[in-house]
């Protein structure tokens, strides 16, 4: 909702179609798009609408939209990869959060990499 709303918040203007975006899926509590910078065939990232700053929050306050994420992610990888996929929070400044509203990177539409 718009009172959890963080202004500067890349992702919540993407949420909100302020800024351009590859849409994957919507629904009530989530929104999927492309990842700018693909890291895989398919790189997509799944964000609540709602703004929580990491995966621990989120799984804290409204665990049932990150059970929600990972069915959304289940999804992609079944129309784009026979259902394999890698799913990744990175939390924290030096585990390579970059943007504070919480996302699910998806990588799938290949064989991944260790
Ligand atoms: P983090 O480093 O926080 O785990 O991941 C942030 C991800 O968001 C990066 O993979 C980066 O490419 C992506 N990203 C950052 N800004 C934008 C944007 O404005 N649009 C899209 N589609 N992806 C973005
Ligand atoms: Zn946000």
């Amino acid at each position: 909702s718009d009172d959890d709303r963080q202004e500067d918040c890349i992702f919540c203007r993407i949420v909100a179609g302020e800024v351009p975006s590859e849409k994957v899926y919507e629904d009530e509590t989530v929104y999927a798009f492309k990842d700018a910078n693909p890291k895989a065939a398919v790189h997509v990232l799944i964000v609540p609408r709602r703004h929580y700053a990491s995966v621990a929050e989120l799984a804290k306050a409204d665990p049932d939209t990150l059970a929600h994420i990972v069915q959304v992610a289940q999804q992609i990888a079944d129309q784009d990869f026979h259902g394999a996929y890698r799913l990744i929070f990175n939390t924290g400044e030096d585990a390579g959060q970059s943007v504070f509203h919480v996302h699910a990177h998806v990588l799938t539409g290949q064989v991944l990499p260790e």
